[in-house]
């Protein structure tokens, strides 16, 4: 089910819809190491894909980006267009659990922030054939960080999120789904803040008033604010982890 038409009030238009950056979608991509001649790429749940810009620039290849929110593609058109790369960046909406891609048609399947939508291991398993048969992926889920989160945060996700693991849970998760972890990469608290929850707070700010008349947004207002409270607060016991895999 999408969210209320408010949640979007919040996200469209922000730089990215989830933690991430330039930098670290650049470092992932080094580590995974050697790809294919002009591989066959697919980014699935790409939002107004600043992760789809980095990918389609390092690899000078076409990017498939897929999103199941239509504004977020056309903003992704713009901004392909701005940095002239709409000949590596074509855009679908779909849902990403019910793709029709052929098997093995791709070599790589890059995911931030967005497996979790549809859950880690059933991702994986639903991706896994579209791959060929040396076919890499890269995905960031949000993980544990320690072995006794503190009571307050675990409350918080066992509500919002109980399926989280730890980083060697995830390990095991993608190995049970068909996947070698060859490498993984935790995201550093400013790509946190930088591209994300300060262009997102600023947007809170903005359209604070108007809650006062509407009160689903009050709502995602108020989880929002929540959320990155946490984070300021329990920042160092999870985050969001790229798992970078090789189909085995
Ligand atoms: N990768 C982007 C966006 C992450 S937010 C970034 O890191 O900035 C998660 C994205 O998944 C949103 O853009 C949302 O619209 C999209 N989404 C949610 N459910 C989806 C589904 N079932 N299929 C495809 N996209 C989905």
């Amino acid at each position: 089910m999408k969210p209320p038409a408010e949640f979007y009030r919040l996200y469209e238009g922000l730089p990215r819809q989830g933690p991430g950056s330039d930098d670290v979608t650049r470092e992932a991509l080094r580590r995974l190491g050697p790809l294919p001649p002009s591989p066959r790429v697919l980014d699935l749940g790409c939002g107004s894909g600043r992760q789809t810009l980095v990918l389609a620039q390092e690899l000078q290849t076409r990017v498939l980006a897929v999103d199941n929110h239509e504004p977020f593609l056309r903003d992704l058109e713009c901004r392909a267009a701005a940095a002239s790369l709409s000949h590596l960046v074509e855009t679908k909406s779909g849902d990403m659990g019910d793709l029709c891609v052929p098997e093995g048609s791709v070599d790589l399947i890059w995911s931030e922030g967005a497996i979790y939508i549809i859950g880690f291991e059933n991702g994986l398993r639903t991706w896994r054939p579209w791959l060929g048969p040396c076919g890499k992926l890269a995905v960031t889920e949000c993980s544990w960080l320690v072995e006794r989160p503190p009571v307050e945060i675990k409350a918080f996700f066992d509500v919002g999120y109980p399926d989280m693991r730890s980083v060697g849970g995830n390990r095991e998760r993608a190995a049970r789904a068909g996947f070698a972890v060859a490498d993984t990469l935790s995201l550093p608290a400013s790509a946190w803040w930088d591209d994300y929850y300060r262009p997102l707070l600023a947007r809170l700010d903005a359209v604070e008033a108007e809650a006062e008349r509407d009160a689903v947004l009050a709502r995602v207002i108020a989880e929002a604010r929540q959320e990155i409270d946490l984070f300021t607060r329990f920042g160092s016991t999870y985050g969001y982890v790229f798992y970078l895999c090789q189909k085995s």
